[in-house]
């Protein structure tokens, strides 16, 4: 199939010649004509799969037409200011009236959007595309609004701000969005969304894409959405086929620390991220790396969105090696170098472990995803394995194998080694590449209560993290 087939207006196929696509992707075949026949879409599709042009290039399609048949704009909210001062009268104030909303739970994903956007639509003239963010400055933001975008990508909270102090009118709103459904009802948004729902038009277009489309994402999408067409992506993407996984079992935090140590030390890394439970533990350990020789740098909700940028730009110029980074702030990274992602915690939510992991084997790369982990939290494992409906494989580094005994760390050696051997092997010389083998399949069973845990999970409040940045 291609893009040409799929009814798509020159001006965005030539967009995506520069850009360098030349398929469709599996959910876009999919949603594309349904989404320019006006259908309300349920997509259940993770991160990597070309979700974003999904709904993003049937939406331009839309004004592309309707620019055609009705060429002849009004002026925008700044030019009326400009107009009426020109002729000596109080400028009105008027609100920006956008077409198009894109709800995502994080900043990251809203900027990498607005990015995608204006990518797809740079063949369009008169289609201009915002976000409005938590821990942007509010000046900047009126300026934005001041343009009256069409498109609005925003995530919740700081759009709800803007909302009930008149700076947005949606009744002219077509097209509705909500990019990661599930991750916003995870950090609290489902308030938020549904007020801001509420001011939209009835006659609007939904489309809504989530990793699942259960419990509180099902009933949420048959509130807002009229006789939607379902699509359920179950492709190597969302199984992350192109990407290795690993466990590598650890005795205590020290343990850990000199085994994530060495794991950076492979030569096959391009870029990494290593995702920490804790803001606190994200700089300490970033610290640290930097001390030890790698270029890291820490991302998390903590830090004000201008650092945040740059750090992000960093990484994409590939000055950053090492990315140190929560579950919040990484969501949404989209950078094609990354080759390793590191759970330095596990994440609390499965669902987050699949998202952590999708940070590498971006646009058709291999990536490796590996996991340390207590002893304590091989039940954990286990959740993440149901989830996924894949096993996976234990790993040992030579000269930092666990020493404490777990049944589910047992990996098969070929010279007979098993954990807590009392046998001491000489370490590892830095820089020499040390991952045996995929090991054979973990074994059922829990671990032995080993000591040691960092915590392992998320425990801050998703949504107002969010909004803090
Ligand atoms: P997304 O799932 O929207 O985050 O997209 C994941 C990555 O795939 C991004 O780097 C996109 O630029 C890229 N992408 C999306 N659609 C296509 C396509 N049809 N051909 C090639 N790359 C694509």
């Amino acid at each position: 199939m291609t893009f040409e087939s799929l009814g798509l207006h020159a001006s965005i196929i030539k967009a995506l010649t520069d850009a360098g696509y030349t398929k469709p992707t599996t959910v876009q075949e999919q949603a594309i004509p349904a989404a320019i026949a006006g259908r309300d879409l349920l997509v259940s599709s993770q991160t990597g799969s070309g979700k974003t042009a999904a709904f993003m290039l049937p939406a331009l399609n839309r004004f592309a037409a309707a620019a055609a048949s009705a060429p002849a704009q009004g002026k925008t909210p700044n030019q009326q200011t400009q107009a009426a001062r020109a002729k000596g009268e109080r400028p009105r104030f008027r609100p920006a009236q956008p077409k198009m909303l894109v709800l995502t739970p994080t900043r990251e994903l809203a900027l990498q959007v607005t990015t995608a956007t204006e990518k797809y639509g740079s063949g369009m003239r008169n289609i201009k595309a915002v976000s409005i963010l938590g821990g942007m400055p509010y000046p900047k933001q009126m300026q934005l609004l001041a343009r009256n975008p069409e498109i609005l990508v925003a995530t919740p909270g700081r759009l709800i701000d803007h909302m009930e102090s008149g700076k947005i009118d949606f009744s002219e709103l077509e097209v509705l969005v909500l990019d990661e459904a599930d991750r916003m009802l995870d950090m609290g948004f489902i308030d938020d969304i549904e007020r801001i729902i509420a001011k939209t038009p009835a006659t609007r277009q939904t489309m809504l894409f989530s990793a699942t489309l259960d419990g509180m994402v099902g009933n949420m999408a048959r509130r807002i959405t009229t006789d939607p067409m379902v699509i359920q992506i179950a492709g190597s993407a969302s199984k992350h086929e192109n990407i290795q996984q690993r466990v590598h079992f650890v005795d205590d935090l020290s343990h850990k620390n000199r085994l994530l140590d060495q794991l950076l030390r492979d030569v096959s890394i391009d870029q990494a991220v290593v995702f920490t439970a804790t803001k606190r533990d994200a700089d300490t350990i970033a610290d640290r790396l930097n001390i030890a020789g790698f270029a890291a740098a820490a991302l998390h909700g903590d830090m004000h969105q201008g650092a945040r940028n740059r750090t992000l730009d960093s990484l994409r110029r590939g000055q950053v090696k090492v990315l140190v980074a929560t579950d919040v702030a990484a969501r949404g990274i989209d950078v094609p170098a990354i080759t390793h992602v590191f759970n330095y915690d596990l994440p609390k939510f499965p669902e987050d472990y699949v998202h952590r992991i999708g940070r590498t084997g971006r646009a058709g790369r291999n990536g490796l995803a590996i996991s340390l982990v207590n002893h304590s939290e091989a039940m954990h494992v286990k959740r993440i394995e149901r989830f996924t409906k894949q096993v996976i494989p234990v790993d040992v580094v030579e000269g930092f194998e666990p020493k404490k005994t777990a049944s589910a760390s047992r990996p098969s050696r070929p010279n007979g080694w098993r954990p807590g051997d009392s046998r001491s092997r000489p370490p590892a010389k830095p820089g020499q590449r040390t991952f045996s083998k995929p090991g054979a399949p973990r074994k059922e069973g829990s671990g032995n209560g080993g000591t040691g845990n960092t915590g392992g999970g998320y425990k801050g409040n998703r949504a107002s993290d969010a909004r803090r940045g």
